[in-house]
């Protein structure tokens, strides 16, 4: 039995069977071969490459099966790159006339096609690119006999461990039954992480080493809970845990019967609680759950785990279906925050030394105006059929702001001339998530009409720290004296401008800090479903004054330790049943 401890960034304890995803690249090197090797060379070469083929029509009749014809296609690039004979001939000339590999000859021959490519500056061709070094990655593998995984076609019960996953990986996992995952690499704020989140999957992520010491077929135990792995649990753990699922379990339901109440203090002070939603199908049952409308809707991942973009169509009927379903409640779509550890296939923002502070959300959106417009244009139509409102990711300041308006009012003048309906009075709002906007927050206040604090961005610019980094993750601290005093200016530049403001961040969605989100008086607070009757249940028992008074002697410490040691101290002792004296919940 071995034990590994982590980050748990996804509540919930899974028992199953281990699955390991490979995505480190194959190594190459160059090797000489004699004029005798040749000939088995070329046969070896050809063997992978037949191999490749048989591999991607199982894949592709497997795909339209599952999720229709129409996108089979995406394969079949793939297997018509297979047929090239400029690659696989170029290949084998080289085999020949150099006398060398397989694995070095096909790596040199795919080098050369990037460097065509790279010359030719047409978007579609350059998106080719990615196909070939995909297909020229699986006929590697096949040479050297390592199986090219997929996150997707997992057996039962499969709890996914890998160096590192993108968040593409954990959208493609819903399908599948898998049911946790565990990382070497990773943080609570990952869009990967957030993803585990949103579809209820146990998760545990920086454990450093864990890729190189399970197996597949491993006995496996993943306490998101705790941040806990265990491998080969011996029996007295197994029953150990099996027993502390049941109890989970038991609580999770327990809980659900909190949805319906009111999210009201002892005082009678309402808070607002909506849930963020990455998949438009999850919508279904937010309600339930208690979400009083969306507070985030990550569009991005419309983009995600496709070829193509996403039309102006499918915006529109993927924000009437949520609109409509939330009913008679309000949904925030942000437009969508593509770039750093978001990258959709169609649109490879390669190559950046750091993507958190490069060519993202409404940068991007800024930089392709014709991709952002058909967004706005999918959501002002669904404005038509209920209250949903607009909100522009990573605003720096003021002059953003008016950049991205005015390609809505673009927008909405195509519209008007189209004679096409939408809301003229549709809500716009920004999330204050990068420093610069959070002291001008007075400044943007006059110019939006709503706020939303992100705090996953906030807390990693104001810190200086990169939020997928675990190595850093403990400098990730929302009591920090400087996110506390961004807090409060914010909410405070708000309400003076007569503006609601709310927070969608995960901080948001975080029992411990339900008090200290209350005494700073945010007036929405949206998070991942499942924790919103977890934080309607401390609302439910708190007050107002207390909040306050918590607050503001948080805010007056000069440390961060300090601060949480003050919260976390207040906490357990004001709610034994629900926060142990780590802070964690107790359930
Ligand atoms: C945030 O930054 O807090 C946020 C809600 O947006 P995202 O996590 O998608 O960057
Ligand atoms: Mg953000």
């Amino acid at each position: 039995m071995k034990v590994f401890h982590g980050i748990g960034v996804s509540l919930g304890i899974a028992i199953g069977k281990a699955y390991l995803v490979d995505r480190d690249r194959i190594s190459v090197s160059r090797k000489s071969i004699t004029d005798e090797e040749v000939k088995e060379e070329i046969a070896r070469f050809k063997r992978a490459v037949a191999t490749s083929k048989d591999q991607l029509q199982d894949i592709r009749k497997k795909l339209s099966l599952d999720i229709g014809e129409e996108h089979g296609y995406i394969l079949d690039s793939h297997l018509m790159i297979l047929d090239d004979k400029m690659l696989v001939n170029g290949a084998i000339e080289m085999i020949k006339g150099q006398m060398v590999n397989a694995e070095y000859a096909l790596k040199e021959v795919i080098g050369r096609f990037m460097s065509i490519f790279d010359g030719m500056g047409d978007e579609y061709l350059k998106e080719r690119k990615g196909d070939i070094e995909h297909v020229g990655e699986r006929i590697l593998r096949n040479l050297s006999g390592k199986a090219l995984d997929s996150v997707s076609d997992l057996p039962e019960e499969a709890v996914v461990i890998a160096h590192d996953l993108a968040p593409s990986d954990t959208f493609q996992m819903r399908k599948d039954r898998v049911m946790a995952f565990v990382t070497d690499i990773g943080s609570s704020t990952s869009h990967t992480a957030i993803m585990a989140r949103s579809l209820e999957m146990p998760a545990v992520v920086g454990l450093e080493v864990i890729s190189r010491e399970v197996s597949t077929g491993d006995p496996i135990i993943v306490d998101g809970n705790q941040g806990v792995v265990v491998v080969n649990p011996d029996q007295a753990t197994f029953l150990e845990y099996l027993e502390r699922q049941r109890r989970y379990k038991y609580f999770e339901k327990e809980l659900v019967k909190i949805s319906k109440l009111p999210a009201r203090t002892q005082d009678g002070h309402e808070v607002h609680l909506a849930a963020n939603l990455e998949i438009p199908e999850d919508v279904e049952g937010m309600q339930e759950h208690g979400a009083k409308g969306i507070g985030l809707f990550r569009t991005e991942f419309l983009f995600m785990n496709r070829k193509d973009l996403p039309s102006e169509e499918e915006h529109f009927l993927a924000c009437k279906k949520i609109v409509e379903k939330m009913e008679p409640y309000h949904v925030i779509a942000r437009t969508f925050d593509l770039g750093g550890d978001k990258i959709p296939v169609p649109m490879p923002i390669k190559g950046e030394t750091n993507p958190a502070l490069g060519l993202r959300a409404v940068r991007f959106s800024l930089l392709r105006r014709e991709i952002f417009k058909v967004q706005l244009r999918g959501i002002l139509r669904a404005s038509a059929y209920g209250d949903i409102r607009l909100m522009y990711p990573m605003i720096s300041g003021v002059s953003e702001l008016r950049q991205a308006n005015q390609v809505v009012h673009e927008a909405m003048d195509e519209l008007r001339r189209e004679k096409i309906p939408f809301n003229e009075d549709i809500k716009i709002g920004v999330m204050i998530e990068i420093p610069s906007a959070a002291v001008t927050a007075d400044l943007i206040a006059k110019e939006a009409d709503f706020f939303s604090v992100g705090t996953n961005d906030l807390i990693q610019y104001a810190m200086a720290i990169d939020r997928l980094n675990e190595h850093v993750a403990y400098l990730y601290e929302p009591l920090h004296p400087a996110v506390l005093r961004f807090l409060k200016m914010i909410v405070e530049a708000g309400h003076k401008a007569g503006i609601p403001v709310g927070m969608c961040g995960e901080m948001a969605g975080e029992p411990l800090y339900s008090l200290v989100l209350l005494g700073l008086g945010f007036d929405e607070l949206s998070m991942n479903q499942y924790s919103i009757p977890r934080m309607k249940k401390l609302f439910r028992q708190s007050e107002m004054k207390e909040a306050a008074r918590l607050t503001e002697k948080a805010i007056g410490l000069p440390t961060a330790e300090e601060a949480r040691k003050l919260v976390v101290d207040y906490m357990a002792g004001r709610f034994p049943e629900d926060i142990g004296a780590d802070g964690k919940l107790m359930y």
